[in-house]
Parts: structure tokens; sequence; C-alpha cells
């Protein structure tokens, strides 16, 4: 049987926590496509090329190859050959990805990637436009959510965590600039979709947000 569940939804809002788990649960593959953008903008930083500057974006393509692999259930991803799956996750990046997904041209060519994945196996997708544009025929949409005071919360725990210096404040203020980019961009902007199912997480735990989706898909498959 085929199954495809997409989850789409602001920075911060537990995605991918809970997309992997999801995908664990019910033995599908977790596609994290953030990181394929954040590939992208690690590429172009580490050239000194401006995120926004579209023709010398475009220009590099030919230069850029990104692969997935899977070790141990876990999404890796390679540029050029090198494992950066580490080195995407920071804010500076995340900025600059929310900057380049905004070129048209970038998102076409990421889009067919994750089409083309998702078209043979039972994928998890999270992203901006899974419901949107990549997977509209998905089975299950998703559409998760949390209050951005919660969401900055969140990611200053994780940066305390690994050991990375934050302000809250700041955090806070770039979760709402980066969810004003990616709601009013021209380029397949992050909407929450009619057939989607919106899941505040504000006050969920992970567990019971699992569970939510679980029976979703459950309630879909006995029918
Ligand atoms: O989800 P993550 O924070 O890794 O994504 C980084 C940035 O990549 C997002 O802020 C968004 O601008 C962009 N993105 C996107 N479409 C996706 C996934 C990510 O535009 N499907």
């Amino acid at each position: 049987m085929k199954y495809n569940i997409a989850i789409d939804g602001p920075a911060g809002a537990g995605k991918s926590t809970i997309a992997k788990k999801v995908a664990e649960k019910l033995g599908f593959v977790y596609i994290d496509t953030g990181a394929m953008y954040r590939a992208m903008a690690y590429y172009y930083t580490g050239k000194g090329i401006n995120c926004e500057d579209k023709d010398a974006v475009i220009a590099e393509f030919d230069n850029i190859h990104l692969g997935l692999k899977y070790i141990d259930g876990v999404q890796h991803i390679f540029l050029n050959g090198e494992d950066i799956s580490g080195v995407i996750r920071t804010q500076e990046v995340g900025e600059n990805a929310s900057r380049v997904s905004a070129i048209a041209e970038v998102r076409a060519k990421l889009v067919a990637i994750q089409q083309d994945i998702a078209r043979n196996i039972n994928v998890v997708m999270d992203g901006r436009d899974i419901g949107s544009v990549v997977l509209p025929d998905a089975e299950l949409k998703i559409y998760l959510t949390a209050s951005v005071r919660v969401r900055a919360l969140r990611r200053f725990k994780e940066y305390q965590e690994k050991g990375i210096e934050a302000d809250l404040a700041t955090i806070e203020k770039e979760i709402k600039d980066r969810d004003y980019r990616d709601m009013h961009r021209d380029a397949s902007p992050l909407v929450c979709v009619p057939d989607a199912v919106v899941v505040d997480t504000s006050d969920m735990t992970v567990d019971e947000v699992m569970d939510r989706i679980i029976s979703l898909v459950e309630q879909d498959t006995d029918e």
C-alpha cells in the first residue's frame, strides 16, 4: 500500500522530531527537506555568495551535487561527497536557507529530487511546501504549529543542550522574521492547505503529538 505523510509548519514547531518518530513507528522513510535548503545555503555561504543574489545562485547549480544516504535509519546529507549533516544545523545556515529557498529555481531543483524519492517508497516528509507542492496527493497532511514563544523556548533549550550560546529574545525575533519570510515569499510560501489536519503542539508532549498522528493514520487505513 502506498502511503505518504506530508508535515508542514513554521520553524521550531517540532516537525523533524515528530516526523522522525512517526516514520520509525510506521517503518516509513523520513525525508527532511529543510536539510536540502540548508545544504544549498551552506554551499553559497562557504563561497561568499549572497543567498539572495538569484543570478549568482543559479550560476552555481552545476557545481552542486546533493546526495542523501540513510545510515542506521538516519538521513545524512552530502554536498559534493562531503557529509555536512552536522554543520548545517546552525542558526546562520537556517537564516540563509530561508533566503535561498525564496528563489523559484532553487525550489524547482529540490522539489524534483523530493518527488523522485517519494515516488516508490512510503515517506514522512517535512518542510514548508510538502502538502501544497511536493506531495499534493499525500494520503495524510499535517500542519504542525506552536506559538512563537514556545518555539523560541524549544530552540533556546536545544542550543543550551548543545552548549551553543544563545539569547531568547534574539531567537524569538529570528523566528518571527523567518516565519514572515517563509509565509510571504512568492515562490511556494508556507501555507496551511485546506485538507491538512492542524496540530498545535504548544501544550502537547512529543508522545501526545505522535499518538494523534498515528491515530489519524489508523483511522485512514482502517476505513
Ligand atoms: O526546516 P528547516 O529549519 O531546516 O528549514 C530551513 C529553511 O528552509 C526554512 O526556513 C525554509 O525557508 C526553507 N524550507 C523551504 N521548504 C521546505 C523546507 C525548508 O522553503 N520544504
